[in-house]
């Protein structure tokens, strides 16, 4: 009997349930990391032509150091940690430091190009604890500015589908550089074919800035993007996206420097790839007032800006400040293809915190058993009370691309 499927299903439950603490705690505490990306290595061993996040010769970073980091940002109360690069499948201990991740009782995530995946190194991602993985497709054929090409690719995302235990998402883009917009159609469609979450990324220029999108690729845009499975994808088309791709500014809050922290490979906070060097503060030395302040910085070049992992962070925010307006707006935005329908961890946190009769009860309840505290004062937890691995936790054991819809 093939137990994959029923693996990955528990798994998924599990992960489910560590994303929707992971969401009340980022709801408790204004002042606390949701995500941050870490670089464990610069270097990659591909050149795509848009790309600025990489080298062709950089060591990995020490091991100790990166586990050190790992450790700050568990201190902080990270909820989710990002490895990316360069190409993190380059770093011999890779696993090690997933487990690191998740030891922490904090999600792993993993973006990469793909090539040097194999059955074997999926099962080690498997026995690590990896959570979720990211794999970035460029075109249906390699050419001179990206070999991340499906022709390629596609073996690889048949051992994802079959051996894979952790959530895998393909990302697909749009936008100037890539020669037949239709490729990210055929991407998609192929993933999803896999049972894969997708995702679409937008071309930005060197400060995370929009290209704006020409009408074919508008249609493209709109063909492929698709709602995804996890708390932060949903509603990332609906406002930011689409804003984008008509050229058109958002309005909202860049919370860079505390709700998202871009950790480079010498161990400096930047506001996100795009912008390193502010603040660029160790990490070891990035504490309370950091984040504070980092969180009320105006940042110019949000209007424009397309990191999308920053935006998703942002509707946390958004949720936490004004829960009745910000639901509305999702729910009031159409998506293609059918009624919007926030992924079951937003959802069961509406009814319990939102629209239930009894939410005072559950807020108190929940902020107790997550949080450690029933206050909503927004302040960081005290040092070293970061939630410890719990129940689920013990169940299972650049490439930041300069376009990237993260
Ligand atoms: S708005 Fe924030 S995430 Fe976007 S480029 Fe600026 S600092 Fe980076
Ligand atoms: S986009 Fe990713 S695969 Fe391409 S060079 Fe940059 S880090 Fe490497």
């Amino acid at each position: 009997m093939n137990l994959v499927p029923l693996t990955r299903r528990v798994r998924r439950a599990a992960k489910r349930f560590r994303e929707a603490r992971m969401l009340v705690r980022a709801l408790r505490y204004q002042y606390q990391p949701v995500a941050a990306h870490l670089i464990p290595i610069r270097r990659c061993n591909l050149s795509c032509a848009y790309c600025n996040e990489y080298d062709d010769h950089s060591s990995p970073v020490p091991t100790a150091d990166v586990l050190r980091r790992i450790d700050r940002l568990a201190a902080l109360g990270t909820g989710i940690v990002t490895l990316s690069g360069g190409e993190p499948l380059l770093h011999p201990d890779l696993d090690e430091i997933i487990r690191r991740i998740r030891g922490h009782g904090m999600i792993a995530t993993l973006i990469t190009n793909g090539y040097l995946l194999s059955r074997d190194r999926i099962r080690r991602l498997n026995l690590a604890g990896l959570d979720h993985l990211q794999i970035s497709i460029d075109n249906v054929m390699p050419d001179d500015v990206s070999k991340k090409s499906l022709k390629v690719l596609d073996q690889k995302l048949r051992w994802l589908a079959e051996d894979g235990r952790f959530d895998v998402t393909v990302n697909s883009v749009v936008g100037g550089g890539i020669r037949n917009p239709d490729d990210a159609a055929v991407i998609a469609r192929r993933a999803r074919e896999l049972g894969f979450s997708t995702t679409v990324g937008l071309i930005h220029d060197g400060s995370g800035r929009l290209r704006q999108l020409d009408d074919q690729q508008k249609t493209i845009l709109e063909e492929v993007v698709a709602v995804g499975k996890s708390a932060f994808d949903f509603a990332n088309y609906n406002r930011f996206q689409k804003n984008l791709a008509n050229g058109q500014p958002n309005d909202w809050h860049c919370g860079a420097g505390c709700r998202y922290l871009y950790i480079c490979e010498d161990g400096l906070v930047h506001w996100c790839s795009q912008q390193r060097g502010h603040p660029g503060i160790p990490l070891e030395h990035y504490g309370p007032e950091d984040l504070r302040r980092e969180y009320h910085q105006v940042k110019s070049c949000a209007p424009l800006c397309t990191v999308g992992c920053v935006h998703r962070v942002a509707q946390v925010d958004e949720l936490r400040t004004d829960p009745q307006a910000t639901l509305s707006e999702w729910f009031a935005t159409p998506v293609p293809g059918g009624r919007p329908r926030p992924p079951m961890a937003v959802r069961v946190m509406m009814w319990a915190f939102v629209t239930n009769p009894r939410r005072d009860l559950f807020r108190s309840v929940t902020m107790r058993a997550f949080g450690g505290s029933t206050s909503l004062d927004g302040s960081l937890p005290a040092p070293g009370s970061q939630l410890p691995a719990r129940v689920f936790s013990r169940c299972y054991g650049g490439h930041g691309a300069l376009k990237r819809w993260r």
